[in-house]
């Protein structure tokens, strides 16, 4: 067991510009064969800035050292286990970045001539046929550069859905089991928002649904499975109640690493709903991005999508502008393409049968987490979970102990922690979503190390709340950190 280890203090790499001495050059030029241009005369007095105040001045092997350091504290999926519920931090197998570094794919230019960018489009009309298939749906677009973006495409098309109609409604409903990005949606498309309770298993309940939905209604945001990861067994019944009513089922996909090959939403009536290509299709993310939200629907929500659309004519695949019921476009070019070679290589090179063993893997390692730490954690909702499970920190709080601090615990283990205090139906929640991509030896580090920090919680809490203790920087002021962030550096 870990105790209080103190990290020597050559290991706290200093700011670049702590390093910075003047005079000091990372390159030696000869001298100028040319005549001297002046810059401001070249470039314009207004681009050309006098000086950079404090910038660094070190030497290469000063920088190249520097962030090489840096990089080695990173956690990774390439390093150890990446339980953050919620977020599908799957490894991203190393054929699909063979396949989006190949030269014809990586070095396509967004503005090279249509004829000359059939293979390129070739990709994106596979991969948006490959979506259908999972899905269930009719159509898809790749524009949109994330899963929020997809959200936001997806209500916007359910709006001009409702105003071809003559009406765009009033309300859009959302369980309170629902991501926080759902709710942020619908109220930039100008929607209310109506928040649905769940029941005491954690979902839809279709009479509480039943007695919402009104005229004034444009549709559901439902998440599902839903942020416990408890799948909406009643979801079928519940898009009957939308749809006798007029209103739409929007299904928020960012979890679909629980369904794929297993069950399609095109087929438990959801009219539309986004995937989320760096999580359930295993490009990398983090750090903002790049990211990939395509949106699919169903015909009736078909003529809405953004435009162009790749349309197949008899001299290849061509971009079609000419469509005049469309939200319009939601991205640049052809949204971010190489997180779609990334997803079409993991796609082929898993094929049917891979994918959906991908699945089962998913929701049979969050089960044997569930059933390992059941003991140890509360688990407030106990309806079957399928690729993530919730525990609370009610038994650990009797001792004063809270979620963020088994996080932090955690991280004197060698693990990355699981996401701290979300959903927030669940107070205090630890959720854990391990993917297919792990074993059961690492699964079972990370489970171990769990029930050592309950162990600990009970024996000696206070190595537990001051936690981490193996960091280069132990705990922070988080919240003076949020509200007073210092930025910029002053010599
Ligand atoms: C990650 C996630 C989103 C948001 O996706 P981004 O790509 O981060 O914008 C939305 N809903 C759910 C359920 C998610 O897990």
């Amino acid at each position: 067991m870990i105790k209080k280890v103190r990290s020597h203090p050559t290991q706290n790499e200093p700011l670049l510009f702590e390093r910075s001495s003047p005079g000091k050059k990372a390159y030696q030029l000869p001298a100028l064969d040319v005549p001297e241009v002046d810059p401001a005369a070249a470039l314009g007095g207004e681009n050309v800035r006098e000086e950079i105040p404090g910038f660094p001045e070190v030497s290469e092997v000063e920088v190249i050292r520097h962030f090489t350091r840096l990089s080695t504290w990173n956690y990774a999926i390439d390093l150890g286990v990446y339980p953050l519920g919620s977020c599908t931090m799957k490894y991203n197998p190393r054929i699909n970045e063979l396949v989006a570094r190949l030269d014809g794919l990586a070095w396509a230019h967004p503005y090279q001539p249509e004829t000359r960018s059939q293979g390129a489009f070739e990709v994106m009309a596979h991969l948006e046929q490959a979506l259908e298939e999972i899905t269930g749906m009719d159509a898809v677009t790749l524009q949109p550069a994330a899963g929020a973006q997809g959200e936001l495409t997806g209500i916007l098309l359910m709006r001009a859905y409702h105003e071809k109609q003559g009406n765009p409604r009033k309300k859009i409903l959302i369980p309170d089991s629902a991501h926080g990005t759902n709710p942020a949606t619908a109220a930039m498309v100008g929607y209310e928002v109506e928040n649905i309770a769940s029941n005491s298993h954690g979902m839809l309940d279709p009479e509480v649904l039943a007695r919402a939905v009104t005229e004034d209604v444009a549709g559901i945001m439902v998440t599902n499975p839903n942020t416990l990861g408890v799948f909406e067994r009643d979801i079928a019944r519940a898009a009957e109640i939308l749809h006798a009513k007029g209103a739409l089922v929007y299904m928020d996909g960012a979890n679909m690493n629980a369904l794929v090959g297993i069950a399609r939403p095109g087929d438990f009536g959801v009219d539309v709903m986004h995937l989320n290509l760096h999580k359930t299709f295993s490009t990398p993310h983090g750090g903002g991005g790049p990211g990939s939200g395509p949106v699919a629907v169903k015909k009736h929500l078909e003529p809405f999508l953004p435009a162009p659309r790749l349309k197949t004519t008899a001299e290849g695949l061509r971009l079609d502008f000419d469509r005049p019921d469309s939200i319009g476009r939601v991205r640049a070019f052809y949204g971010n393409f190489g997180v779609l070679v990334r997803a079409l290589a993991y796609i082929l090179a898993h094929g049917g049968n891979g994918l959906r063993n991908a699945t089962v893997d998913a929701v049979l390692n969050a089960n044997y987490i569930r059933r390992r730490l059941e003991p140890y954690y509360d688990l407030p909702y106990t309806a079957p979970n399928m690729h993530e499970v919730v525990f609370s920190d009610s038994k650990q709080a009797a001792r004063g102990v809270r979620t963020g601090d088994i996080a932090k615990r955690l991280i004197d283990y060698g693990f990355h922690p699981y996401t701290v205090s979300f959903p927030l139906i669940v107070h205090g929640a630890l959720m854990i979503e391990p993917t297919e991509t792990e074993g059961k030896m690492e699964i079972d580090l990370l489970v171990d190390a769990l029930i050592s920090i309950a162990l600990e919680t009970e024996n000696d809490p206070d190595v537990v709340k001051s936690a981490p203790h193996t960091t280069r920087v132990s705990r922070v002021d988080e919240v003076t950190a949020a509200r007073r962030p210092v930025l910029r550096w002053k010599p």
